[in-house]
């Protein structure tokens, strides 16, 4: 059997009927190096938005296996699209659901974590030399439905599989040639980082750096995998992750990462008992929870952070919120972030105390700040997270913030 090598091409990849086929010349090329190819593929463009509008529009709160039959197509599309193209291309290729890919998953609808890989399928149809296209972001519970993974799932799909096929590396392709030490869209001057590990991506993903689902690394982590983000569009060397940088032996900036929503719940005056409670309500709504501060004395304060494109409903959670605690909690979604990443940069007060005085001469008014061993994060409101961002990067990587 010759080398695995699993691609994942993004929504922007597959955005239209051009770009499909485009997707389809690229696929052969490196089949045509001597390698078998999982091809793994995102809805085309915004129609993952587009569907879920149109849930809403029918009914203010779809039920979650429907939201799931439904956004799963999304992927379909695309994946048969592409299949197609290569047949028109006079290659053999077969296209896949998450099901039919022995990807088998948590029950949690819309959030659905994967818990095996068994691509017996998938192998087969390589051992006859077919191309094998994906749909990515679904999979089947244990209770045989269709799941989804989270938005940005298919990047999870993608590496999942690579860990499973014990592939040679596994490349997530999208519209930017790598990841930056900051948002290329937000920070023009931002520079292509050559290589990263595992860590240091997740924390990035976890801050708001949405160029690789943090859910993913996991997957690689377990296997070493090598993962590689490159450009569809463009030809050349992007960003490797690797178990360990060989870069990062001292301390050092690596990226400015950025959250532009977060919804902040605090819960004031509580009974401690209660504490338990709330723990209780985001677990029944699905709604994983991203940082939990507890005061705990005679009576209890908490302070609840979650990522908004992993709330199922909102609106359903902000009304148990209310039932269950009434004036005692206070619900907040005009919070964002700003965060420095590096290895060991929480160990070190100079970081802390530069980034501070960056942000307060750029007129930003943070109003907390978390310090882990690898991130220093300020949280602040929305509005100045893009000013806040492009400050930072410009005093940790020398380039004067543009006009
Ligand atoms: P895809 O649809 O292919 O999954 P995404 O839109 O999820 O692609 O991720 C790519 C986008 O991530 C880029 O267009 C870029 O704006 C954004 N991004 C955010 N932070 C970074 C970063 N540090 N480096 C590169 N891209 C980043
Ligand atoms: N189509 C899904 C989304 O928009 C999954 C993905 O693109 O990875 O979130
Ligand atoms: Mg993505």
């Amino acid at each position: 059997m010759k080398p695995i090598v699993v691609q994942k091409y993004g929504g922007s990849s597959v955005a239209d009927l051009d770009k499909i086929r485009g997707v389809a010349r690229r696929i052969v090329r490196v089949k045509e190096e001597g390698y078998h190819i999982v091809a793994v593929v995102s809805a085309m463009g915004s129609s993952t938005d587009n569907l879920l509008s149109q849930a809403y529009q029918v009914s203010p709160a779809p039920p979650k296996r429907e939201l799931d039959m439904l956004l799963s197509v999304g992927e379909r599309i695309s994946a048969s699209l592409l299949t197609m193209a290569l047949h028109e291309l006079g290659h053999e290729a077969i296209s896949f659901t998450g099901s039919q890919c022995g990807i088998i998953t948590s029950d949690n609808h819309a959030n659905a974590r994967i818990i095996d890989v068994r691509p017996v399928r998938i192998l087969d149809e390589l051992a006859r030399d077919k191309i094998v296209i994906v749909a990515g972001f679904q999979g089947m519970s244990y209770k045989r439905e269709v799941t989804t993974l989270g938005r940005g799932g298919s990047d999870t799909t993608a590496i999942a599989l690579a860990a499973a096929l014990g592939a040679t590396w596994c490349e997530i392709c999208s519209d930017v040639d790598g990841v930056y030490t900051a948002d290329p869209r937000l920070v023009p001057e931002a520079e292509k980082i050559e290589s990263l590990s595992y860590d240091e991506m997740e924390e990035m993903g976890e801050a708001g750096a949405k160029v690789l689902n943090p859910d993913a690394i996991e997957f690689a982590r377990r296997m070493g995998l090598k993962v590689m983000l490159t450009s569809t569009f463009k030809e050349g060397g992007g960003t490797v992750l690797l178990a360990r940088d060989k870069a990062a032996s001292g301390v050092a900036v690596k990226a400015v990462a950025t959250r532009r929503k977060i919804y902040l719940v605090e819960l004031s005056d509580i009974d401690p008992k209660e504490t338990n409670e709330a723990v209780a309500l985001f677990d029944e709504l699905k709604a994983p929870v991203e940082s939990l501060a507890l005061r705990v004395g005679e009576r209890a304060t908490a302070r609840i952070r979650l990522a908004p494109e992993r709330v199922p409903d909102w609106a359903l959670l902000e009304r148990r919120i209310g039932e269950v605690f009434g004036e005692s909690a206070r619900i907040d979604a005009t919070e964002g972030s700003a965060s420095l990443i590096g290895p060991g940069l929480g160990d070190e007060v100079a970081y802390l105390r530069q980034a501070e005085q960056t942000l307060r001469r750029q007129g930003v008014a943070f109003h907390e700040i978390e310090l882990s061993r690898n991130r220093l994060t300020f949280f602040m409101s929305a509005e100045q997270v893009d000013s806040a961002t492009t400050a930072l990067h410009a005093a940790f990587f020398g380039r004067p913030p543009s006009a």
